[in-house]
């Protein structure tokens, strides 16, 4: 019997969405999808001292916002800690689990003694119970942590859907704390009890999950439950060659939308990297659902790329719908003060910007011009408004003051007030360009004084 396909994500709410968890939330997404199964968001809550209900709110907001819509969820481990007791309980009158006394210093010391002797250090399994064997006495008031009954002998393997066949020896497994001294239970445990319970049939995470991926398996194995198929997705490196980290830039979901990336691109850019589709860069959600069947997921680690992400991010600018469009810039806009910014008047504004831009932050700093007062930098004043092209500026102030307004008006004002100074437009348009937009290159002079109020425009020309 085939399972159902339930994927998850199961983010631990200690900050924002990292873009690693999110690239990974997206495959676990694509590939419930694109079988018709249902995909799970859980909060892996548990380390309680770094998880925070903001966290968890950013993450909601970065998953709606690039449209990971989940069909359960958030489900909170630490409203499952009932659950995890009776299966711990289970688990200890079943012989697979035990309550282990030994101290922090004891294990210390342990440790310490098996440096000494040259041995790889490892629990020495003193609370292990064993055939025959007797117990130390339980010394009072000790708290006690429980550990999983690791299987002594044999291999565990799996075929990681990634990386291919995986093998380890139960040798090199130590018994691990499935229930801390607090009495929380620890990862390892509680992913395999969710995993269970929510029928999950394919994991996907990131590769620093495959060392855990064997301990999970033997408590699966342990409680009779069915194994999903797992599948290690490899780090994502930044342009040093490290991993993507804090330090070394945006890493968070939230850095990118405040940016003024879009979801869209986001969520083109993130599939790509690390997947592919033949030669394919550009593609929508729809056809990301229809093409990701979990094939085709790079083994090597993937190598963040600015530059792709801006190209990217430029595509979608320019064919984004651009009622939507202006709405997005015109909230950035908001952020920069300009409260005149309305959906209706930005978007003329952004059709004739959108080309040479690559965020909506680019475009709202660009439209700010027609919003609020421009300073030019005294180096394009110098260079460009020279005194040989300032009575021009004046004459044409004065035409445009008269004209109608219109683009077409414009251009023959403009043409006419050259031809009264023998002047080229690439003498006279610099300056126009300096003085209305505070910057000396624009999109064609005619266009963009269109988009002024008249009065505006001939009052920046004549001021120069
Ligand atoms: N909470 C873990 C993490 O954020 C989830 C790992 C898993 O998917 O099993 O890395």
């Amino acid at each position: 019997m085939t399972r159902k396909i339930r994927t998850r994500i199961a983010p631990s709410p200690t900050g924002f969405l990292h873009l690693g968890t999110a690239r990974t939330a997206l495959y676990s997404w694509a590939y419930a999808r694109h079988f018709g199964g249902e995909f799970v968001l859980r909060i892996e809550d548990t380390d309680v001292a770094r998880s925070t209900q903001d966290s968890v709110d950013q993450i909601l907001a970065s998953m709606r916002w690039l449209g990971l819509n989940f069909d359960e969820g958030p489900i909170y481990q630490m409203q499952r800690l009932d659950r995890y007791q009776t299966v711990v309980n289970q688990m200890i009158a079943s012989g697979n689990a035990y309550r282990c006394y030994s101290t922090p210093q004891e294990l210390d010391a342990e440790r310490e003694a098996q440096r000494a002797r040259g041995e790889k250090t490892h629990y020495n399994g003193r609370w292990r119970p064993e055939p025959g064997k007797v117990l130390p006495a339980v010394p009072p008031s000790v708290p006690f942590v429980v550990r999983f009954a690791n299987p002594q002998g044999g291999i565990v393997t799996w075929d990681d859907l990634v990386k291919g066949p995986i093998s380890i020896a139960n040798r090199e497994i130590d018994d691990l704390i499935i229930v801390r001294a607090d009495g929380i239970p620890t990862y390892n445990f509680c992913v395999v009890v969710d995993d269970w319970d929510m029928n999950i049939s394919h994991v996907f995470r990131g590769d620093e999950h495959v060392n855990n991926t064997p301990w999970q398996i033997n408590i699966f194995n342990a409680l009779g439950a069915p194994l999903p198929l797992f599948g290690h997705i490899p780090v994502i490196l930044g342009d040093d060659g490290q991993k993507l980290s804090k330090r070394r830039g945006a890493v968070s979901v939230t850095a990118y939308e405040d940016a003024g990336y879009l979801p869209e691109a986001m969520l083109n850019y993130l599939a790509r990297l690390g997947w592919s589709h033949g030669d394919e860069e550009l593609f929508s959600r729809q056809q990301l659902v229809s093409w990701f069947d979990g094939t085709h997921l790079s083994k090597s680690p993937a190598q963040w790329d600015p530059a792709k992400l801006d190209w990217v991010n430029t595509h979608y600018l320019k064919t984004l719908d651009e009622a939507a469009l202006a709405n997005l810039v015109t909230t950035q806009l908001h952020k920069l003060g300009h409260a005149a910014a309305t959906n209706a008047n930005v978007q003329p504004l952004c059709a004739l910007f959108k080309d040479r831009c690559t965020t909506t932050v680019d475009l709202a700093l660009w439209l700010s011009m027609y919003f609020g007062p421009v300073q030019a930098s005294a180096e394009d004043m110098a260079t460009h408004v020279t005194d040989a092209i300032r009575p021009a500026v004046k004459g044409l102030a004065a035409k445009l003051s008269t004209t109608p307004w219109n683009k077409v008006a414009i251009g023959a004002a403009i043409k006419e007030c050259l031809a009264e100074h023998s002047l080229k437009m690439p003498q006279l348009a610099p300056a126009v360009r300096v003085l209305l937009c505070g910057r000396a290159q624009t999109p064609s002079v005619d266009a963009v004084l269109e988009l002024f109020p008249q009065e505006v425009a001939v009052e920046r020309l004549q001021a120069g």
